[in-house]
């Protein structure tokens, strides 16, 4: 039997598509390197671009008869200024600045901000940054027309800059119109994920939700630190998470990312939802053939922590070496799950169970693995959430994950170590096992004498409950040795 193409480790890897990436040569060799999820990035490209990128990965996938998972990510509420006379001013420490209605070209004294409405609920005292961080201004006055600041660092401004205010919720839908309409064009192209930008609080996941009505999963990017102080209630309503490092290393000290990326990691675990670490992760790669020590490192640091997913944004979007960069990726997750040290991190670091069936039957599938050997866990999913449970147990064994639905294969490509399969849909348990022999060896996770464990919710098309654990034969003729069938 010729063998599936699999991955050889757990963690996942998803890469923004951009120019640099976006033929169906470099989609398919990109994939064959170890992209497992593929991020289209709405902030930027134009929507017959994106569509282009889609249907080119959708043309992957049939090639590789291999689901593959798309994740929409939208721009979302970022505040940006007016234009400048000249196309940029310059801002110097200890001056005036102001933020106004007028439709007028700025100067170094004022600018015109499309937002204004929004931007007047700032406070005195509330830190405005420009460009990326860069420029640091702090508010002295707020009126019905104008916000005035002090000009704390300085540097030059231009045409359109982003403009974060890191400590104020800002009274601003999380979707903007331009969200509203590409949120309809990528739920109508078909999409898994739907990323999220600038999430505030939980309220505006729940209204999101409300518009995706089921289309999409939701993955909610922690970049604001009122989304950081929120993060439990936002856990609750969300399908996953990303810590989305760049923008929250402009509104917060760059300093506090560490601790943030452990503690929402750790929590994201916890619940079982996927998170992805993003953000600069081999940055130096868009320049350069081979990463910094540091940036091997940082990648190896999110794996050991034990998070689902690691990912490239301008490295493959527009970066020169977009394949090196997904290989670097994919050896430094090879190298640093084969090693002890690993197994004894992930598993010291390993979450209390909340004590319904379904999460008995999945730890109990971890240990029979942890104390046999059996090569593979199975698990049937209707939802995927059985097979999201499994994963969130972190076993040492690989783990498949069959369902009748692809929807649900590509979605949870996403998590932790499954290998996803799109599976005919059953009646009886026993093809289940039968399906999930057939499955182990013809993707090279089990030989005819090994043994597997398989788990499912039986009956088979009712959602939420596994109840069911077997440990069998991986060659499906002696499943049913000794029973009278
Ligand atoms: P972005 O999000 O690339 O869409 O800005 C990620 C981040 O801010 O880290
Ligand atoms: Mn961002």
């Amino acid at each position: 039997m010729a063998k599936g193409l699999r991955r050889n480790r757990n963690v996942k890897i998803v890469a923004t598509l951009g120019p640099s990436s976006s033929t169906e040569d470099m989609v398919s060799r990109l994939f064959e390197e170890g992209v497992d999820v593929f991020r289209l990035n709405l902030s930027h490209g134009l929507q017959d671009e994106i569509k282009k990128r889609h249907e080119i990965i959708r043309k992957v996938e049939n090639k590789f008869r291999r689901p593959i998972c798309i994740l929409a990510d939208l721009q979302g509420p970022k505040l940006r200024c007016g234009d400048f006379k000249g196309k940029q001013a310059e801002l110097v420490a200890g001056q005036t600045f102001v933020f106004d209605k007028e439709k007028t070209l700025g100067n170094y004294k004022r600018v015109y901000l499309p937002e204004f409405e929004v931007f007047k609920s700032l406070k005195k005292d509330s830190k405005v940054l420009v460009n990326d961080g860069k420029i640091k201004l702090v508010v002295k006055e707020v009126n019905e027309n104008f916000v005035s600041t002090e000009v704390l660092v300085g540097g030059i401004i231009s045409d359109k800059k982003g403009i974060n205010v890191p400590d104020q919720i800002l009274p601003l839908s999380a979707l903007s119109k331009k969200d509203l309409s590409d949120l309809e064009f990528v739920c109508s192209l078909g999409i898994e994920w739907l990323g999220l930008s600038f999430v505030q609080r939980a309220k505006d996941i729940k209204e999101a939700k409300k518009i995706v009505r089921g289309r999409a999963a939701i993955l909610s990017k922690i970049e604001k630190p009122s989304a950081v102080d929120a993060f439990n209630e936002i856990l609750e309503e969300t399908d996953a998470v990303m810590i989305a490092r760049g923008d929250l290393g402009v509104e917060l000290p760059i300093e506090t990312l560490p601790p943030i990326q452990k503690r929402l990691v750790r929590q994201c675990r916890d619940s079982g939802k996927p998170v992805i670490v993003a953000t600069q992760m081999m940055e130096s790669m868009i320049n350069s053939p081979v990463p910094t020590r540091a940036e091997v490192s940082d990648v190896a640091q999110a794996i050991y922590e034990g998070a689902d997913a690691v990912m490239l944004s301008a490295e493959s979007a527009v970066g020169n070496y977009p394949i090196e960069a997904v290989r670097t990726m994919n050896s430094i997750a090879t190298e640093v799950e084969k090693e002890k040290t690993y197994r004894q991190l992930i598993e010291s670091s390993r979450t209390p169970l909340k004590g319904d069936v379904s999460d008995a039957i999945t730890v109990a599938a971890r240990e029979v693995a942890e104390t046999t050997n059996v090569k593979v866990i199975c698990c049937f999913t209707e939802t995927g959430t059985t097979a999201s449970l499994t994963s969130r147990e972190r076993p040492k064994v690989p783990i498949i994950a069959l369902t009748p639905k692809i929807t649900i294969a590509r979605r949870l490509t996403l998590n932790w170590g499954l290998h996803c399969i799109v599976t005919e849909e059953l009646e009886r348990f026993k093809m289940a096992v039968v399906n999930a022999a057939k499955a182990a060896r013809m993707y090279g996770f089990a030989n005819n004498d090994d043994k597997i464990i398989v788990i499912a919710g039986v009956p088979f098309n009712v959602s939420g409950t596994t109840n069911i654990l077997r440990v069998a034969p991986a060659d499906e003729k002696k499943i049913f040795e000794g029973e009278s069938t």
